[in-house]
């Protein structure tokens, strides 16, 4: 069962509700009850990433003689 991500246009809550996408329709805030929400497609999730890291650094005391 796939899972979607949502945020209520009436308060502003962020839910995941896991459903068929034939009945994503039918997804209701959790909070407030509300049918107004907006979809989010977060498919490639950023949070977490190596920005900046140095994982791929040569090692310093390369000795070729
Ligand atoms: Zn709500």
């Amino acid at each position: 069962m796939p899972t979607y991500d949502f945020r209520c246009q009436e308060c502003g809550e962020r839910f995941t509700v896991k459903m068929s996408w034939k009945d994503k329709d039918k997804a209701t805030c959790p909070a407030c009850g509300s049918k107004k929400l907006q979809q989010l497609f977060t498919g490639i999730t950023i949070l977490g990433g190596n920005s900046g890291g140095g994982g791929c650094a040569a090692p310093a005391g390369s000795s070729f003689s």
